[in-house]
């Protein structure tokens, strides 16, 4: 076996999607930011496919070494902590940020995008311990018009820096990371990945005379494969990964539809999501999402499980917390329906 080490250079931390899924031999490679060193153990067997062109085919041991390919079996054993990633989706004041920071385990990388504010949560009492072992970075435009496009860039590339930092080589595995809000780094993404393609195909549709028609199509596939990406990686390191969506009104032809809310979310995070839960807080009276009456006090906070898993047959659609369940909703809850086992938190 012979060990060589080759330089990579991304210009673009696009490339973290594509680079994410190779597995070259046994090290295991992502690449972000500007220049990344990779150590690339070549077997004798891909040393000599490589010697051959690509349009000679590989034998399977030659396939296997230079592609990673693994048995079900291998796979099964070399994953020793098997994770989800769980979407919490919901009006602001759901409980969201909460269900992160009071319940998920720890150790956990709390990221701040957008404009909530973990301080309050972590200043409680009873938050004493947890908040020891929860790391907080938080990205924030710096003016009141909202993010810049040079503010936004930065901010994508220090997200996967500081999630390479904190959770690679199993650094944090059976802990959290969180990112709270999914729907601002989306907004962000489109500003900095998706605005600049749509100019381009502007310019590119006035240069020929023709007026723009949006596609919605190729203009959004270098940031999906940067959400995907991303979020793919810090699955594969152990990780509970946690994201937060907000939630917008839904327009009909005549302006917002009363009482319908759509989540501010990017169309290839469903898939990527194992659970995902719609928060509520509804009036303890009358149940409703936005009761304005004012004789009716309080509310319940409710969880309602809108994918689970890859048989979501008989847990979909449950509610949890507030006078409709047996208890809140939190990890551990979520964990034990997902795993059949008891949450033991080892912090
Ligand atoms: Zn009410």
């Amino acid at each position: 076996m012979v060990k060589l080490s080759v330089l990579f250079v991304a210009y673009d931390f696009t490339s973290m999607g594509g680079l994410t899924h190779l597995k070259l031999g046994i090290e295991y490679v992502l690449v972000t930011g500007l220049l990344q060193v990779l150590q690339v153990n070549y077997t004798h067997a891909s040393q000599t496919f490589l010697r051959k062109r690509m349009s000679q085919a590989p034998t399977v041991e030659e396939a296997l070494a230079l592609y990673g390919g693994q048995s079900g079996e291998e796979l099964v054993v070399a994953t020793t902590h098997p994770t989800f990633a769980t979407s919490l989706e919901g009006l602001d004041g759901t409980g969201k940020t909460l269900y992160i920071l009071k319940t998920a385990p720890l150790p956990m990388v709390y990221v701040n995008f957008g404009d909530r504010d973990p301080y309050v949560i972590l200043n409680e009492s009873g938050m004493e311990e947890r908040r020891k072992h929860i790391t907080v970075y938080q990205f924030q435009s710096t003016s009141v018009d909202g993010w810049t496009r040079k503010e936004g860039d930065e901010s994508l590339a220090a997200m996967a820096q500081l999630a390479r930092a904190h959770l690679s080589d199993g650094k944090m595995v059976g802990g959290t990371f969180a990112l709270d809000s999914g729907s601002t780094w989306w907004d962000v993404m489109q500003e900095c990945k998706v605005a600049p393609e749509e100019e381009k195909a502007v310019a590119a549709a006035v240069a020929k005379g023709k007026d723009f028609r949006k596609s919605g199509g190729l203009i959004y596939t270098k940031a999906n494969l940067v959400v995907s990406g991303v979020l793919n990686w810090i699955k594969a390191q152990g990780v509970y990964l946690i994201i937060t969506h907000q939630k917008a009104e839904k327009w009909g032809p005549n302006g917002p539809i009363l009482g319908q809310y759509k989540s501010r979310i990017n169309s290839k995070v469903p898939g990527l999501m194992e659970v995902r839960i719609n928060m509520k807080k509804v009036c303890k009276v009358c149940e409703g999402d936005e009761c304005e009456a004012k004789t009716h006090m309080g509310r319940d906070f409710l969880g309602q499980i809108i994918k689970f898993g890859h048989d979501g047959s008989t847990i979909e659609g449950m509610t949890f917390g507030g006078t409709k369940g047996q208890s809140g909703v939190d990890f551990s809850l979520i964990y034990q329906l997902y795993t059949g086992a008891k949450y033991e938190p080892s912090i």
